[in-house]
């Protein structure tokens, strides 16, 4: 399946980067504010991409408000999009800097959090961890009622 955001580079960044990854950005086009000089990206207006409620890829309009619709340079940013069908959001935080003459973005959180195939209610995989989590409790729960051992580190 091809990327729907192949023909903006920034519309891929923020729906399919990586968390935590420097990512050069050739094409972001940065504008200065004429009255102090200082630089922003201005973020895409559009940006396609799946929708769980809408079970297609979508396109998500920006929130519009000037705060979000331009990235300072090296200030946290959050930009936020709505599915055109269904009203649902979605926000990326990035920040982004110059390093030797280039623009590289980051980002830094991303909500909802990626899901390519949402886990069914009730399946393995959160059982488990439901379980990991009461023996841990059970642990600590053993170590206050005896005072020999209080100090030790909990083991899992
Ligand atoms: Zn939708």
């Amino acid at each position: 399946m091809s990327d729907p955001n192949e023909r903006d580079p920034m519309a891929r960044f923020l729906v399919s980067a990586p968390l935590y990854r420097q990512t050069e950005m050739a094409e972001a086009l940065v504008n200065k504010y004429p009255a102090t000089g200082a630089s922003y990206v201005p973020m895409p207006q559009t940006v396609k991409r799946e929708c769980v409620s809408c079970g297609a890829i979508m396109s998500w309009d920006i929130h519009s408000a000037s705060y979000t619709e331009r990235a300072d340079y090296g200030k946290l940013h959050v930009v936020s999009y709505t599915c055109r069908n269904c009203k649902g959001s979605f926000s990326v935080w990035i920040r982004w800097h110059t390093l030797d003459g280039k623009v590289v973005f980051e980002k830094y959180g991303h909500v909802p959090k990626f899901e390519v195939n949402p886990p069914k209610r009730g399946s393995a995989n959160s059982t488990g961890r439901l379980q990991k989590t009461n023996a841990n409790y059970s642990k600590r729960r053993t170590c206050r009622v005896c005072p020999s051992k209080s100090n030790s580190p909990p083991t899992y």
